[in-house]
């Protein structure tokens, strides 16, 4: 098997690598077709040194910017929506326990109230037989019943505002 050799092969990798060709090395690389091979793939590996082939591409420019503006809508939007979040949860604790802690301290009169509300409601349709406290407990029970319904309105159409743009 011949191998194709020429003498001047290590001194033309050489000056592909330095960059540095002496005279006698460059004019016989124009005219020796084997260094002339050695110097086209040189150059080739030297180029596919440079470009970092093997790593993943990079998103474009565009990309990168498209995704950081969502990613601050949806960290504004978030934003803008946790002290909703946060004053619902508070109503529906805060109501629960009210009317637990009400319910629990004034419940023989509103016994009392239910019975009174029970033997006359039926018979004349007259909210008089009602007791103040029975009232106020209907009144504070639809109060806070309004609060968390209009904390959740304005929850929903806050998301659906923030989503539309
Ligand atoms: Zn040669």
């Amino acid at each position: 098997m011949k191998v194709w050799e020429c003498p001047y092969e290590t001194e033309v990798l050489q000056a592909v690598q330095s960059g540095q060709w002496e005279r006698l090395i460059h004019s016989h690389a124009s005219v020796c077709a084997i260094c002339q091979e050695v110097v086209q793939v040189a150059e080739w590996m030297q180029v596919l040194a440079a470009t970092p082939e093997n790593e993943p591409a990079l998103p474009s420019p565009a990309q990168i910017w498209w995704k950081a503006q969502w990613l601050e809508k949806q960290a504004a939007g978030e934003q803008a929506t946790r002290p909703i979040a946060i004053f619902q949860h508070v109503a529906c604790v805060v109501a629960v326990l009210s009317l637990v802690s009400l319910s629990a301290w004034k419940w023989p009169e509103i016994q009392g109230g239910l019975n009174v509300f029970k033997q006359a409601w039926p018979r004349d349709w007259s909210l008089a037989p009602l007791t103040s406290l029975s009232l106020s407990l209907i009144s504070l029970a639809l109060g806070l019943f309004c609060t968390t319904l209009i904390a959740t309105l304005y929850t929903l159409l806050a998301d659906n505002g923030l989503g539309k743009e």
